[in-house]
């Protein structure tokens, strides 16, 4: 029977769809790879473009896949969302994030906010409140040092469900900002109502904004919008001095890049923040 099922494979193997079949090693391997602690967060740093001061990170998720190498997230994420498994990853992203900025805190860095994406699948979470509760209480963060980044386009799919959800983390303490502004159409009187303190411009229209004047009028745009608000504006994607200009020209309070910093370890940006050379 053994012989027969491997001859069996072998005959329906090439049929395979080899997409489908990727598809499937991949699930297969996100599966294990909490249990095999394959996951890890890099921090990039975000700058008061007035005071040049790192004021907060934004953790972002890398896979250290066994025969892959380093993934970037948007290799699996999208896979993590429609399997379900971005609940526990979220979780895990969540709890991990909390554990290092308490970490920092508790040898002597200056108090910084880690910002943390959520996708829609964790938003919509029934007991998404609780899982960030939980994230403070077992790493013993201040919920005001944490921030939560969700897309416009993902509170655009139900502004009602959104508004209700970020009201309630909004009491929980912990703060909000608007990923990927400017793609997805938010009207400016739902904009009000939202409870964040932050929007961050796509880097959509960060990338050209030195010549686009389409971008140009976006970009300033948003951060009159956010200083009608009452809302702090981060540019994201910032790579060249001529990007950093126009925001600074534009009176824009954040920004975040590989103008500054690319995405790095932990251990760099303690290095980074203590003055010492990275590797
Ligand atoms: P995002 O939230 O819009 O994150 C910004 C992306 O832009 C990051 O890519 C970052 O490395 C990249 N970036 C930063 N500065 C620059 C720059 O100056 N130029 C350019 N070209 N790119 C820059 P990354 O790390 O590959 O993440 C991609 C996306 O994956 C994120 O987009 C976010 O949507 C998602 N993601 C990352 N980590 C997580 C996570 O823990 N959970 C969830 N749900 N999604 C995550
Ligand atoms: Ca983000
Ligand atoms: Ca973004
Ligand atoms: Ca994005």
């Amino acid at each position: 029977a053994k012989e027969f099922g491997r001859d069996n494979f072998q005959f329906y193997a090439p049929e395979f769809n080899t997409r489908a079949h990727e598809k499937f090693v991949l699930q297969e391997d996100l599966r294990n790879a909490l249990a095999r602690l394959e996951f890890t967060l890099f921090y990039q740093p975000q700058v008061d473009l007035r005071s040049g001061h790192v004021f907060a990170v934004e953790a972002l998720i890398r896979w250290n896949h066994p025969t892959r190498g380093m993934l970037a997230p948007t290799a699996f994420i999208p896979t993590a969302e429609e399997t379900s498994l971005i609940v526990p990853i979220g979780d895990w992203v969540l709890h991990e994030a909390c554990r290092q900025n308490k970490a920092w805190q508790d040898a002597g860095l200056p108090p910084m906010t880690v910002c943390v994406n959520v996708s829609t699948r964790q938003f919509r979470e029934k007991n998404l409140i609780g899982r960030v509760a939980d994230a403070l209480n077992v790493s013993g963060l201040e919920a005001r040092y944490l921030e939560l980044e969700v897309t416009e386009s993902l509170i655009m799919q139900d502004i009602d469900l959104a508004v209700a959800t970020m009201n309630q983390l909004q009491n929980l303490g912990v703060q909000i900002s608007i990923d990927d502004f400017g793609t997805g159409y938010s009207s400016l009187s739902a904009l009000k109502t939202f409870p964040v303190a932050r929007l961050k411009i796509d880097k959509s229209f960060i990338n050209d904004i030195a010549a686009d004047e389409n971008d140009q009028a976006v970009a300033s745009a948003v951060i009159s919008l956010g200083q009608n608000l009452n809302l702090r504006v981060i540019a994201e994607g910032v790579e060249t001095d001529d990007q950093v200009a126009f925001l600074r020209k534009n009176n824009c309070d954040e920004m975040q890049g590989y103008h500054f910093s690319e995405p790095v370890s932990a251990p760099d940006i303690e290095k980074m923040l203590s003055g010492e050379p990275m590797d």
